[in-house]
């Protein structure tokens, strides 16, 4: 593809993206595919002659798209969003576009310090301890995901313990609520033991139970390396109190992880920021602006508030990545920051998106989107066939129909079944319970106001 060619592709493909922003709202959200059908209607052997890009765009339009799910669509109520934007996008193209490797500072000087800084930005914006900035003792890094991240945080824990007991002796603690990444996470490095600690009536983390459970791994000679706590779990977006348990990591001495991964980015709002109240006491945080800060899949950021057990684990320099920049420790070199060697220019989507917003326009569109939970949560509270049944920090509401499992399992089939709403059932130990999340960038009163209806219509 010459550079001519590719303008003109390119040119139609932008636009081919802008009529999807444009129509995503009108499709039907979850496919209507059987498993083996996106495959079956492609030919089953790579292509031995070069074809006409107008062929891979019609068969992207034919094939492809009838089996895409649309998570874009302002009606996009499940899981979390993992919300994109137009300054993300062409982030993303820039960053493909110049095709870098920023394993090194060598390799790319601008890649690496574009980093640093939007994650400096990032310290300030969210109102995170000043030392996790890159100039002080800590720093962040943008990496593929919060299990990433969390994976990292649970090596450099068990690195740090090596000289105290062997792995399979050691003990990672977090909630039954906490994301399934700490458990897979734990296990992948080599944790003998995971702890899941019970939670109150609010699904937060019992600090009580927390450090009995200490106690017990410690009489039976086990050695506790790693807790990982939550700021907005992914089940009902519970807040584990991070001071109470911070206290207790440092008394312990043990390594302190917060996973922020969703909530992390309502920070950028003074009036949430009392949830992480305690920050100062954690050894490793994670958030993903892929979900709630409007820079698209894939961009998550990992602080340390001190970097030198990071790198310590996770350093080791082949000679021929050695160079006289690296040597002198004057520069960052972010391969050392977690597992992958090669790495993309992440930082540009963000910067992108950190500028074309500014903070000002993130911070009102997260607070419209907990404006929307809240009036739907009081709709839902207001209804005698629905209850709440985890408070609202955020902005995810969690309700189940009063008529029990069955009569919660239907209402979910019903709003899935309408094709313009989507959400997600789950379960809090046997009872079923629907969970709305409202934060897709093109979500508004009247999508969130049409899916009320819905819910009102079907209860
Ligand atoms: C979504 C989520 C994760 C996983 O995020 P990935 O970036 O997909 O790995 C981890 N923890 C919490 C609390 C989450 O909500």
């Amino acid at each position: 593809m010459t550079p001519d060619e590719f303008r003109a592709a390119g040119g139609e493909l932008i636009e081919w993206i802008a009529q999807y922003m444009e129509t995503v709202e009108s499709r039907r959200i979850s496919p209507d595919v059987k498993p083996g059908e996106v495959m079956a209607g492609l030919p089953q052997e790579a292509p031995e002659e070069p074809e006409p890009f107008s062929a891979i765009v019609a068969d992207l339009n034919d094939i492809i798209m009838p089996g895409v799910t649309h998570w874009q669509s302002p009606g996009w109520f499940a899981y979390f969003p993992a919300n994109s934007s137009g300054p993300g996008i062409l982030g993303d193209l820039v960053s493909s576009g110049l095709g870098q490797q920023g394993m090194l500072w060598a390799t790319s000087p601008a890649a690496t310090e574009l980093e640093m800084l939007v994650v400096d930005w990032l310290v300030d914006l969210l109102g995170l301890p000043a030392g996790w900035k890159t100039a002080g003792p800590g720093g962040g890094v943008i990496q593929m995901s919060a299990s990433d991240s969390t994976h990292t945080a649970l090596v450099v824990a068990r690195h740090r313990k090596r000289s105290v007991a062997a792995a399979a002796d050691m003990v990672a603690y977090t909630s039954s609520q906490a994301h399934s990444s700490i458990e897979k996470g734990a296990n992948v490095a080599g944790y003998g033991h995971v702890r899941l600690i019970a939670v109150d009536g609010e699904y937060a983390m019992r600090p009580g139970d927390l450090e009995s459970a200490i106690a017990t791994d410690r009489a039976a000679g086990l050695t506790p390396a790693f807790i990982g706590s939550a700021v907005g779990t992914t089940g009902t977006t519970a807040v584990d109190p991070v001071r109470g348990i911070g206290d207790i990591a440092r008394r312990e001495g043990v390594w302190h992880h917060v996973d922020a991964a969703y909530a992390g980015s309502a920070m950028i709002c003074e009036e949430f920021r009392h949830h992480q109240d305690g920050l100062e006491l954690v050894d490793s945080y994670t958030f993903n602006p892929h979900k709630w800060m409007f820079t698209n899949f894939d961009c998550n950021v990992f602080y340390v508030a001190d970097r030198e057990p990071l790198i310590d684990a996770m350093s080791i320099t082949p000679p021929y990545l050695r160079n006289r920049v690296s040597d002198s420790g004057d520069v960052i070199d972010y391969r050392d920051w977690h597992v992958p060697l090669g790495r993309r220019f992440r930082a540009l989507k963000l910067w992108f998106v950190l500028r074309s917003y500014g903070a000002a326009g993130i911070r009102h569109h997260i607070r419209e989107h907990v404006r929307l939970a809240r009036w739907l949560e009081a709709r839902i509270a207001a209804d005698d066939r629905l209850e709440i049944v985890a408070p609202t920090p955020f902005a995810l509401v969690s309700f189940r129909h009063t008529a029990g499992n069955d009569a919660t399992a239907a209402l979910a089939e019903a709003i899935n079944a309408s094709g313009h709403s989507y959400i997600t059932a789950s379960l809090l130990d046997d009872v079923s319970f629907i969970r709305v999340s409202i934060g897709q960038t093109s979500t508004t009163e009247r999508h969130v106001k049409r899916l009320w209806d819905l819910i009102a219509g079907e209860a």
